[in-house]
């Protein structure tokens, strides 16, 4: 209501503005409506997502009536985190509110050489892949930029970095729950901030792109923001990924892969992450990496095999060790790099496949914290 007060001369309502929703050119855009210079976009850029400031009294080299201005204008606003979930082996996940009982999680996963952050791009998902978790709750709607990029902006916040220590996330996957690419816009604008020397400043090496495999965003991505690129394959034909990724009888998997050749032209690395999940006697025979040696032939990729994580009323197993480790074996002997995620977080349900996004879950707390509002962000 206060926003009334401040506006009086527009014959519309006027909310403040979440300048999180902007990428330095859309910050340098919206500050030339305003009279202001690119530079003083710069700044405030700089403030929120450098030292994560959420205040504009904190940006300090700012002129006082700039930021009386902003005060009233705009808004420095993270998605609502909920909670906040330790696991034993160092994964941390946080749990966001993103209104109507949805939430969104965002999962930190340490590691000796680098903090991965694994973030959410939209509540629930539309593509109902037979396998997991996100895709059985449905479609909700896409996240905001500034949601998207709320999740770095808190995390790090939460991480303790930004107050001049050691970076403590140094990778970022677009691998939580949703698919990136069919929020592209938000995404891709989130993707730019990470990337921006006067925000995230990560290496296009650092940042991955995980897609279920939408061919003509594929596309639009190599030219508007190449970064590291997975793409869950899954299955080595097209019969049996018809039946586990239903988009796949939308796009099929010679287009999949011409859209993979094209990717390479353009990408930061010079090869394609396949992610694959072992579901138990449907796609972890040695016939199937053999198919899926001829399927890639032509391309330079490597195989991230991941072990399935069961949830309620799934009908799939995770494959044997032994299965796993022959299968991995025939891609590995033809000289095709291959790993095998080392599965995290489970026991907070942070596993690939598990986050199923409702406030206040089934989620087992080990310790875990639940926020009221004004402790994270005020
Ligand atoms: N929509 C994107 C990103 C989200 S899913 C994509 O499809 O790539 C991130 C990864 O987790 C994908 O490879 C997905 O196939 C995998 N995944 C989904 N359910 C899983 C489960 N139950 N166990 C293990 N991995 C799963």
């Amino acid at each position: 209501m206060s926003d009334l007060v401040f506006f009086p001369s527009g014959s519309e309502q006027q909310d403040r503005r979440n300048l999180l929703d902007f990428d330095a050119s859309g910050l340098a855009a919206w500050f030339a409506d305003m009279g202001e210079k690119p530079f003083r976009a710069r700044q405030v850029l700089r403030w929120m997502h450098r030292s994560g400031a959420s205040d504009f009294d904190a940006m300090t080299d700012l002129a006082k009536s700039l930021r009386q201005k902003l005060r009233t204008r705009a808004e420095i606003r993270p998605p609502v985190l909920r909670s906040d979930h330790f696991s034993e082996d160092g994964t941390r996940k946080f749990l966001f509110d993103v209104g109507n009982g949805n939430a969104v999680e965002t999962v930190f996963i340490p590691e000796d050489d680098r903090g991965t952050l694994c973030i959410s791009t939209q509540a629930g998902c539309a593509l109902e892949c037979a396998f997991c978790a996100t895709g059985k709750q449905g479609f909700n709607r896409n996240l905001t930029t500034a949601e998207i990029i709320g999740q770095l902006w808190l995390a790090n916040r939460a991480l303790g970095a930004g107050l001049g220590g050691e970076r403590v996330i140094s990778n970022v996957v677009l691998m939580g729950m949703g698919e990136p690419l069919a929020n592209f816009e938000n995404s891709v604008t989130a993707l730019r901030l990470m990337l921006d020397d006067n925000a995230y400043g990560l290496s296009r090496r650092r940042v991955t792109v995980s897609t279920v495999g939408l061919v003509p965003a594929i596309d639009r991505l190599r030219e508007e923001c190449p970064v590291a690129l997975a793409v869950s394959l899954h299955a080595p034909s097209d019969a049996l990924r018809d039946q586990l990724l239903p988009i796949n009888r939308k796009y099929p998997l010679a287009e999949l892969m011409a859209a993979c050749h094209r990717y390479l032209e353009r990408a930061p690395r010079d090869f394609i992450t396949f992610e694959y999940i072992m579901l138990d006697g449907i796609n972890d025979s040695e016939a199937q990496a053999r198919e899926l040696l001829a399927l890639t032939s032509e391309l330079p990729c490597k195989f991230n095999l991941i072990p399935f994580n069961p949830f309620p009323g799934v009908p799939f197993r995770r494959s044997q060790p032994e299965r796993l480790r022959r299968f991995a074996e025939v891609l590995m002997s033809a000289g095709v790099v291959t790993t095998t995620r080392k599965t995290r977080g489970e026991d907070i349900n942070a596993a690939c496949g598990q986050l199923a996004g409702q406030v206040g879950n089934r989620m087992r707390r080990l310790v875990s914290r639940t926020y009221p509002l004004q402790e994270v962000h005020p």
